[in-house]
């Protein structure tokens, strides 16, 4: 049975799932979902993200973090963390950039939080001289350390719920069936307490997401770096505030439609790094930073300088370019978002907008 199939038949007895329940099928499901399948990423996958675009990007992520831990008082124990590390590229250009900051690299051990059996394979081969190891969920981060944490394009990936607003109440968009094919609708009208505070910020039809998976991490997140020291730099696209219907679809670098071809694209949505915020509680958050004020901020211009001596022709001319997509506010740079997480008191990370 495909995958379509699987959710047309669960849809057909038990009636409409939420966006949420699709969103996990398709990405997570054991035999057919899409991170449990394939590498999506790079030139021949379905997205690109900074650290396939510039070792510029991990190596100034890996600077910021090594900063923090010695802003902590450079704790022997710690552990440099990433969720969803993708290829391990951006670890693999954190770890180099570090290696000569003394003592961190003896003081840190490296764990990953990865769901995908494929890229977990992936992440083996490129941080191999690195031993990292891997757990399945925050839940299982070491509970003993100080967590210095990185997410890039990690929280997009996780299921939203979507909400239209109807009066002083909200329907739900679910995924029904229709003439034999999937189909959004909207479910009846229902009271939503968790989502009052939304009442003050929208009006009548508007769209709000709200991921629990998302709200879940941060919870954890702002919980452990709180008690046990730390940091976290939370990346991706998004905004302060949920508004409208951002659950999107990409195959091959091209958007499609999410319900075409269950477990064959890439399906994200914009973070909400309000809801983030709230949830990170009693940990510190940051303003959100654009990437392009937090990259240049830490000096990406005279990096990407440097690094440029070296390199000529077409090299030097994606070079030039990979820069520019990083940062510029038409390409990577204002819709990306930077957000730094420590405990109450603790000096940011470098790069964020205090
Ligand atoms: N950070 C990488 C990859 C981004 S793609 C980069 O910037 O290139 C999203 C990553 O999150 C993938 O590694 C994917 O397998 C992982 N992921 C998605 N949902 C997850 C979940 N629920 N738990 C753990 N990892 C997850």
């Amino acid at each position: 049975m495909s995958l379509s199939e699987i959710i047309q038949s669960r849809i057909a007895a038990e009636g409409p799932m939420s966006v949420a329940e699709y969103m996990t099928l398709c990405l997570h499901h054991p035999e057919h979902g899409y991170y449990s399948t394939r590498d999506p990423l790079g030139q021949a996958g379905d997205f690109i993200t900074a650290p396939e675009i510039s070792q510029m990007f991990g190596e100034l992520i890996g600077l910021a973090l090594a900063q923090a831990w010695a802003d902590q008082g450079a704790p022997a124990n710690a552990a440099l963390v990433e969720l969803g590390p993708g290829r391990g590229t951006l670890m693999a250009d954190a770890l180099r950039a570090t290696a000569r900051m003394p003592g961190f690299h003896d003081a840190v051990r490296v764990t990953l939080v990865e769901a995908s059996p494929a890229l977990r394979a992936a992440q083996a081969e490129t941080l191999a001289a690195h031993a990292p190891v891997w757990v399945d969920s925050v839940d299982a981060l070491p509970e003993d350390r100080p967590l210095f944490v990185i997410a890039n394009e990690f929280f997009d990936a996780l299921p939203v719920r979507q909400f239209l607003r109807d009066g002083a109440g909200w329907r739900e968009r679910v995924i029904g069936l229709s003439d034999g094919a999937l189909t959004f609708g909207l479910a009846d009208r229902a009271p939503r307490p968790d989502l009052s505070h939304r009442l003050e910020d929208t009006s009548d039809g508007d769209l709000v997401e709200v991921s629990h998976a998302a709200q879940g991490v941060a919870e954890v997140l702002g919980d452990r770096i709180a008690a046990q020291g730390g940091a976290a730099l939370i990346v991706d696209y998004g905004s302060e505030a949920s508004l409208g219907d951002t659950f999107q679809a990409l195959r091959a670098h091209e958007k499609v439609s999410p319900l075409d071809a269950p477990g064959t694209a890439d399906l994200t949505a914009h973070v909400d790094f309000g809801a983030l915020c709230r949830a990170a509680a009693p940990a510190h958050a940051s303003p959100v930073t654009t990437q392009g004020v937090f990259l240049e901020t830490l000096g990406i211009t005279a990096r990407a300088q440097a690094l440029a001596t070296r390199l000529s022709g077409d090299a030097l001319e994606t070079h030039i370019s990979a820069h520019r997509r990083l940062t510029h506010p038409d390409e990577m740079g204002s819709l990306f978002k930077v957000m730094g997480l420590v405990p109450e008191g603790a000096a940011l990370p470098p790069g964020l907008v205090t």
